[in-house]
């Protein structure tokens, strides 16, 4: 349950309500919402209390929770969370893109592909280090080294970095680099112990939908990040496995509209991984944008043939150009804005 308190309630009377429910055995969650004191109640609330929050002259609003979630949950806050990425803001007016290879592959191609994406008007460079590969043959990624690459390449292009972290023992690689947002790939969404462990990191991170994840275990996922101290929360649709094999995944695009409904976070589309084949990724990013995405992810390689992973799916540096500024004129079509980046060193 979550209970809203009208403007300019006194922190005495609010703390009052507070004692109140914990002599129920109830535990509260308090909202960062500055306008006014929101409040949630995580456990399941008995109709007696719900009825007294209700009545209460203090309370505006008190909604009745849609799932096991509260802090993420849309009453949490009056106005969307704008996370910020190094400088860059995801949620707000702007469209961000974030785009890279799948992986990093070196010093060199980093750095060639992060001037890629800095002349392409993107604001986050992507690379993984640590890649969860479904063969175990497959290259791995290039662990710490690949990470500190990734880093040289987005300090030169003047972007901040994400890349994927798949167990909590890595976590201190990630925070010595100095990597800007942690990935949670699909295939660790619910990997509770990894959640929690990155929500203590002070570092944003964006959480990706598992491969069969529904709407509320991604957003119960996202509870875990926010219960246990994570400030930062993007979640990133990616596409889910159906019955179609036409395309790697299917983008459910519908989570746009409902989780407005639902969330206060931002949320980022990633069509590279949902539909596969590059010249899907153009159309979905348009629509996504259309659909009220705050951002888009996508894989881009200079020479997609050598990639060392996801080579199939990666945009060249012309067709990444492109998607680009069809995200600014469809954003700008349904009342976004470019969102500047503002750390770009190197106006081109
Ligand atoms: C990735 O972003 O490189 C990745 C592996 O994505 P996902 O977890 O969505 O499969
Ligand atoms: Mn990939």
């Amino acid at each position: 349950m979550i209970v809203a308190f009208h403007r300019g309630t006194a922190e005495a009377d609010v703390q009052t309500v507070v004692r109140t429910l914990e002599t129920r055995g109830l535990r509260t969650a308090r909202s960062s919402e500055p306008r006014r004191p929101i409040l949630a109640v995580v456990d399941s609330v008995p109709d007696d209390v719900a009825d007294t929050l209700e009545a209460h002259a203090l309370v505006e609003r008190v909604e009745r929770p849609r799932g096991t979630w509260r802090r993420v949950d849309r009453a949490f806050r009056d106005s969307p969370t704008v996370v910020d990425v190094g400088g860059v803001p995801f949620g707000g007016p702007g469209i961000t893109v974030i785009a890279g290879p799948c992986s990093v592959e070196g010093k060199e191609v980093i750095e060639e592909v992060a001037d890629v994406a800095r002349r392409a008007g993107a604001h986050v460079l992507r690379g993984g280090a640590f890649k969860p590969r479904t063969s175990p043959y497959a290259v791995q990624g290039r662990g710490a080294e690949g990470l500190r690459q990734l880093k040289a390449a987005g300090d030169g292009a003047g972007m901040p970095i994400i890349s994927e972290i798949m167990d909590a023992a890595h976590l201190s690689a990630f925070v010595d680099a100095g990597v800007d947002c942690l990935q949670i790939g699909a295939r660790n969404m619910q990997n509770f112990t990894l959640l929690k462990a990155v929500a203590g990191a002070g570092i944003p991170v964006m959480l990706k939908r598992g491969l069969s994840a529904t709407i509320a275990e991604w957003l119960q996922a996202a509870e875990y990040l926010a219960a246990f101290g994570a400030e930062g929360i993007i979640l990133c649709e990616r596409g889910i496995r159906t019955f179609e094999t036409a395309t790697r995944n299917t983008l459910d695009l519908t989570v746009l509209p409902l989780l407005r409904q639902w969330t206060h976070l931002p949320i980022v589309v990633d069509p590279s991984h949902a539909a596969g084949i590059p010249a899907l990724i153009p159309p979905l990013s348009r629509a996504a944008v259309a659909a009220g995405a705050d951002g888009v992810a996508v894989e881009c390689h200079p020479r997609p043939k050598e990639a060392k992973s996801d080579g199939a799916q990666a945009l060249l540096p012309g067709e990444l150009s492109t998607l680009v500024a069809e995200a600014r004129v469809v954003g700008a079509a349904v009342g976004r804005s470019f969102a500047p980046r503002e750390r770009g060193a190197h106006a081109s």
